[in-house]
């Protein structure tokens, strides 16, 4: 098969990390047979220096045409004036949200995996959260708290702010639907997470949950109330596989079981809408401190390509394959400066790059 794939390097580390994923996906296709064929578009302060703007509608057309977009990051120098001193939709970062929203990308999927090689870089490693996990965030990307109306008034002579939570039963069926299906690809447990015993808009968001769950007989449904949630993520991760929850509660416990995970230069992400087209990206941002010194991890991107290679071109045996290669080379002791410990190997971006891309030619396929 031949896809079409929109490489955005961005900014700061960006063009670094992203090479070494482009090095991966080449190697996949030496492998599987199948054609890869990139178009470079630019996104963020690169496209701000080139045409005055960090996204064009030509680059948000050429996106949409391909069959999936794997990003770097956006972004300077926080106080860089030459990209900073402008309105904030012509800043770096406001790429990022037209790019969703043109894309119409709803499901924000999140892993959190603290891989065994790496547990002594969780912040809970000696309590009873030390032993590995494996996490899905599902977070409802375009509803709820952030996108309803707001407004500041005096009401009897008192500063009142208002800030409106809504979400229709499709908004809510469409992102059900999709954790359905990563979890089908995993260990085929959903958590549902809401604050049902307050909110209306929650107790609606389990009972259409409840609906789509009737068509996923072969995976597990259970609620679990928000508070309750983060409690949980802390003494016991091990027990989640996908946790799905809307917008303001997904952006709240993605960061703290990226935190838990204790490693940024490792966690991939996904936003996802109807049909296959999907924007894979490491979390991190461009790092701009370390940009061009050939240091970054470029193992969030590596794993981004891996969900690319999942979610959007139905490829599981190759994205395995690149995990797996992952795992060998971790295994085999080799860090980058952001993950190095006593007793291991220190590579640069383009070591660890290449390393991987020789074990995915060790590895079974
Ligand atoms: P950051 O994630 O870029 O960096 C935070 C720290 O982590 C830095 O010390 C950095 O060197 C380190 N780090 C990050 N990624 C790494 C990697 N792959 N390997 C090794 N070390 C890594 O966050 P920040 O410093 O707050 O932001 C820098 C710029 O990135 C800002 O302009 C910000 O707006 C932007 N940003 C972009 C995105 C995105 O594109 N999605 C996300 C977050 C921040």
């Amino acid at each position: 098969m031949e896809y079409k794939i929109a490489l955005i390097p961005g900014d700061g580390i960006g063009p670094e990390i992203v090479g070494e994923a482009k090095k991966i996906l080449d190697r996949v296709a030496e492998i599987s047979g199948h054609t890869f064929t990139y178009e470079k578009l630019l996104m963020g302060g690169c496209s701000i220096d080139a045409y005055g703007e960090p996204l064009t509608a030509e680059t948000l057309a050429k996106a949409k045409a391909s069959d999936a977009v794997l990003l770097g990051a956006v972004g300077g120098k926080v106080g860089n004036s030459r990209w900073y001193d402008v309105a904030p939709s012509l800043r770096p970062e406001a790429g990022l949200l037209a790019i969703r929203k043109g894309l119409e990308l709803f499901a924000n999927v999140r892993p959190a995996r603290l891989m065994p090689q790496l547990a002594d870089a969780c912040p809970l490693k000696d309590s009873v959260s030390g032993n590995a996990f494996d996490i899905v965030i599902m977070r409802e990307l375009t509803g709820g708290l952030y996108f309803g109306t707001h407004k500041t008034e005096t009401v009897g002579g008192l500063r009142t702010a208002t800030d409106v939570l809504v979400y229709n039963e499709e908004e809510i069926r469409r992102i059900a639907v999709r954790a359905f299906e990563v979890a089908q690809k995993r260990r085929k447990h959903v958590t549902s997470v809401d604050k049902a015993n307050v909110l209306d808009s929650s107790r609606l968001w389990r009972s259409v949950v409840a609906e789509v769950a009737k068509d996923y007989p072969d995976v597990q449904l259970d609620n679990m109330l928000v508070d309750n949630c983060a409690m949980q993520l802390v003494m016991n991760p091990g027990q989640f596989d996908v946790i799905l929850t809307e917008n303001m509660f997904g952006d709240i416990l993605s960061d703290e079981a990226s935190m838990i995970t204790g490693s940024i230069g490792m966690l991939p992400s996904a936003s996802l809408g109807s049909g296959s087209l999907g924007l894979y990206e490491p979390t991190h941002g461009s790092a701009p401190d370390i940009a061009g010194t050939n240091t970054a991890n470029p193992i969030a991107t590596i794993l981004s390509a891996a969900m690319l290679l999942r979610y959007s071109l139905s490829l599981d045996k190759e994205a395995d394959l690149v995990e797996r290669s992952v795992d060998h080379v971790l295994d085999a002791g080799y860090r980058t400066p952001d993950i190095w410990s006593e007793g291991c190997t220190k590579v640069s971006t383009t070591q660890m790059g290449d390393l991987i891309t020789d074990a995915m030619l060790k590895e079974e396929y």
